[in-house]
């Protein structure tokens, strides 16, 4: 059963100790029943700290371990609110928002948990589109490069896929690839869309030899259209995700990081009719707990021009 806070203050009463919040993550991590991992048995006590002790063969288990939160040295209940925060918005929060939120000394720790939550933002094996999928590629850049025009050299191109659902959208996917190339689109196409599905692109040779997929040129050239004309829906998918990247994060966005914002802009959208927000901060603290922990030196490769050595995570 899924069991989520519907808002703020449900949200508050449930998650007021660090025992509540560690039962919430020790039901999601073992949604069947507790399983020793060493003896399989099925029979655990609790000690003081939290931690769970085999009746059988008496091995320790954290049901942090393995997860995102392994290792952590601040309480879980901070680690909530800032998924809360992440989750329970219409646009998300930025690293910034979420130091103030929760009284963080270290802009880094923010940042550093927000991009651990993005990682949990991908469910392990989810299933790929389908049916009539519109593709196209765009540029994602930093907004002081209007002043000198369009420099290609410092903006990143996406690869965005969206389903026809009627005259909606369906799911979306989207990627950054480092051109046009056969080579960086064939990739994605294949590992987000199922094949058989209906590939709807511009005439770009990037496209092309996709095999066990269909394929409906849209020739820009001679059709007097525009290429958001003649794809509506990902080029309504593009304004959205740069109205997003400008608005919360105010375009400060490193390329190197760009894939983290991509996967929280993919999941918000294709749970955007989703009734319950408390249903997003359920599903992202699912992933959580399935996740192997990314440890920070993997992910502050491009943090510049801040402190990096001193941190308490
Ligand atoms: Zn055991």
């Amino acid at each position: 059963m899924e069991d989520y806070p519907r808002d703020q203050s449900e949200f508050e009463r449930r998650f007021a100790t660090e025992g509540a919040c560690r039962d919430y993550l020790a039901r999601l991590r073992w949604a069947e029943g507790f399983a020793c991992p060493r003896c399989a048995g099925r029979d655990v006590w609790k000690t003081r700290r939290g931690l769970l002790v085999c009746r059988g063969c008496g091995y320790h288990i954290s049901v942090t371990a393995g997860t995102i939160f392994q290792d952590t040295r601040k309480p879980l209940l901070l680690w909530f609110r800032a998924a809360w925060a992440l989750t329970s918005q219409k646009t998300g929060a930025s690293a910034l928002a979420v130091q103030r939120i929760l009284g963080l000394g270290s802009y880094e720790t923010a940042w550093t948990w927000l991009h651990k939550l993005r990682r949990a933002m991908v469910t392990p094996g989810r299933e790929r589109l389908q049916g009539q999928v519109e593709v196209d590629e765009t540029f994602v850049g930093a907004p002081e490069e209007g002043r000198h025009g369009r420099r290609m050299i410092h903006k990143t191109l996406v690869v965005v896929a969206a389903e026809k659902d009627g005259k909606g959208i369906g799911r979306i996917r989207m990627r950054r690839v480092p051109d046009g190339s056969a080579k960086s689109l064939h990739p994605f196409v294949k590992e987000s869309i199922e094949p058989e599905s209906t590939l709807h692109t511009d005439d770009w040779q990037g496209y092309a030899g996709l095999e066990g997929y269909r394929r409906k040129v849209r020739q820009i050239a001679h059709s007097g259209k525009t290429a958001s004309e003649l794809m509506p829906r990902v080029h309504r998918v593009v304004s959205l995700l740069k109205r997003w990247l400008m608005g919360t994060h105010h375009g400060a966005i490193s390329h190197e990081h760009l894939d983290y914002y991509l996967d929280e802009f993919t999941f918000r959208f294709n749970r955007r009719t989703s009734l319950s927000r408390g249903k997003l901060f359920y599903r992202l603290m699912q992933n959580a707990v399935r996740m192997s922990p990314a440890p920070y030196r993997c992910m502050t490769k491009g943090l510049r021009g801040r402190k990096k050595a001193k941190h308490n995570l």
